[in-house]
């Protein structure tokens, strides 16, 4: 759950997802992303951590979690009006079937906790994953205080560079790292580390040239220890 909304199960379901038709309480889903209120109370949450924080404090953690089931309440289903006047409309209620859609609902809101935010905290950055649904770049412009941490997750192949993986195709990940290199603020996360079979240092190369080339600032690698077994060793890669 965003920041500090999963102590309000109890308080104020409506803050959490509704699912095949009952809000699902527990803190490893996404809010309810068209609840005002729950905007509301995650900004009034958000500074009051910052206000009790060192002084040098300047990210908020505010990624999405690691699920792809997003809110079905009637108004997280409507089309979403964008800057352009345009109307986006869900594909499907599924965020598998329709990442856009609920990548670009999930930006929308994190773009209101951020303009709110930096009025208080000039150089704060919220930190957020463009991982599973939310990889897909949303209609939206990000908010340049929101930093982006990029999880090319899960690719085809993960032994070729980003890049590689369907260049000029719409949806592809060289299409969706594209994109993103246009936000000022990007970084990758990145799964390295000999517990998982892709630490493949010349596509690690490769893929960090390009972020470098893009103005990207950085690396979170969710690395596993070095484990000696057979299966989750270094022998994984010969
Ligand atoms: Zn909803």
């Amino acid at each position: 759950m965003f920041g500090f909304l999963g102590k309000y199960k109890e308080t104020h379901p409506e803050f959490f997802p509704l699912i095949d038709g009952r809000r699902v309480l527990n803190n490893f889903t996404q809010p309810c992303f068209t609840n005002k209120e729950a905007l509301r109370t995650l900004i009034r949450e958000a500074r009051e951590q910052l206000n009790n924080a060192p002084e040098d404090t300047l990210i908020l953690d505010c990624g999405n979690e690691d699920t792809w089931r997003c809110c079905e309440c009637p108004a997280c289903l409507l089309p979403i009006t964008l800057p352009d006047g345009t109307a986006l409309a869900p594909k499907s209620p599924s965020a598998e079937q329709d990442p856009l859609f609920r990548s670009t609902q999930m930006f929308i809101f994190l773009n209101a906790m951020a303009e709110e935010l930096v009025k208080e905290y000039p150089k704060l950055k919220i930190l957020t994953l463009a991982y599973i649904f939310a990889a897909e770049p949303p209609k939206v412009t990000v908010h340049p205080a929101i930093m982006v941490l990029f999880a090319p997750y899960p690719t085809v192949n993960m032994r070729f560079p980003v890049m590689q993986h369907g260049p000029g195709v719409p949806g592809s990940w060289a299409s969706r790292f594209q994109q993103w290199g246009q936000h000022p603020a990007l970084a990758f996360y990145e799964y390295w580390g000999v517990g998982y079979c892709n630490a493949m240092g010349e596509t690690a190369a490769v893929n960090l040239r390009a972020l470098a080339q893009f103005g990207g600032v950085g690396v979170n690698a969710e690395a596993l220890q070095d484990v000696d077994t057979a299966m989750e060793g270094i022998g994984s890669f010969t």
